[in-house]
């Protein structure tokens, strides 16, 4: 069930590779990273004033055509590192300044992650920052080492997410993913960081304007109001995506207008909007490793 070595099945594709010896359909053995640092274009609470403590995971179980961080998700970067590492790398962001530890897209290595938190468990809160293809097992695993959910909600229609992942239970399984991830409670201080509670990021596609209202009519009905809602409009095309002619420009004026007005409608009480201007390849991170 929560197992990274024989017969891995940590994450809802249940690939069932034996990790000691090969990579899993994830692309990675062993816990391996392809930066960390503050990084300073998440939301404003978590961001803050000295950038949040972001770690960024090779490897990927979702694996978007158009992935932003597409030599990181498939596993074309990154350096081995041990748990004991990790631990020292919590600590070393702490002492950087970082408002947070940001743990990037790391369900594929809940298990070497929890055995950091056993090393050194951080003073500042842990942020879970993920594209919600998680087994909920394996998030009750790692929950209470976790402050703060950044879970992306990223399709609705089960067409559009076989399209462009190969999965078409993306819908189903993250927001059962979603449901477990916001019943963490709403904490801020005075200034406006945050301490706990959860943040659902949804990115506004090209040509995904039906989607993205669906997905946002789903979210007024289910998120509770003491969850932000963050909608994004930075995609900028990248990744594998020439038989997808469509993801080949940034979205339109008008297709970011046609999603805000039905967010307005809405009327969500805690919303971050993102400006359409934010597409672009300076929110692309380079890699170190
Ligand atoms: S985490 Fe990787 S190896 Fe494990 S089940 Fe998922 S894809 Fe397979």
């Amino acid at each position: 069930m929560y197992n990274t070595g024989m017969n891995c099945t940590i994450c809802p594709v249940s690939c069932g590779k034996d990790r000691t010896l090969t990579p899993g359909y994830c692309g990675e053995k062993h816990l391996r990273i392809a930066k960390y640092g503050l990084h300073f274009y998440e939301e404003p609470p978590i961001s803050f004033r000295g950038g949040s403590g972001a770690i960024f995971f090779c490897g990927c179980s979702l694996k978007c055509v158009f992935c932003q961080n597409y030599e990181l998700s498939r596993s074309q970067r990154g350096k081995e590192i041990t748990p004991a590492e990790l631990a020292r790398i919590f600590k070393e962001l702490e002492e950087m300044g970082a408002e947070n530890i940001n743990l990037v897209n790391p369900a594929h290595f809940a298990t070497q992650i929890v055995e950091a938190f056993a090393l050194y468990r951080p003073k500042i809160p842990v942020v879970y920052n993920t594209h919600s293809y998680e087994r909920v097992e394996t998030l009750q695993k790692i929950d209470p080492y976790v402050d703060i959910y950044l879970p992306d909600l990223k399709f609705f229609s089960p067409e559009l997410s076989k399209r462009y992942t190969g999965k078409s239970n993306y819908f189903e399984v993250a927001s059962a993913a979603i449901s477990f991830m916001q019943k963490k409670p709403l904490r801020m201080t005075e200034e406006g960081k945050m301490l706990s509670g959860v943040i659902v990021r949804h990115l506004v596609l090209p040509m995904g304007v039906s989607d993205s209202r669906a997905v946002l009519s789903y979210l007024k009905e289910t998120l509770p109001e003491e969850a932000y809602l963050s909608v994004m409009a930075q995609y900028t095309p990248f990744g594998e995506i020439d038989a997808y002619p469509e993801l080949q420009r940034p979205i339109t004026a008008r297709e970011y207008r046609a999603v805000c007005e039905h967010l307005e409608s809405l009327a969500f009480p805690r919303l971050f909007l993102q400006e359409r201007t934010a597409s672009g390849e300076q929110y692309i991170p380079s890699w170190d490793y």
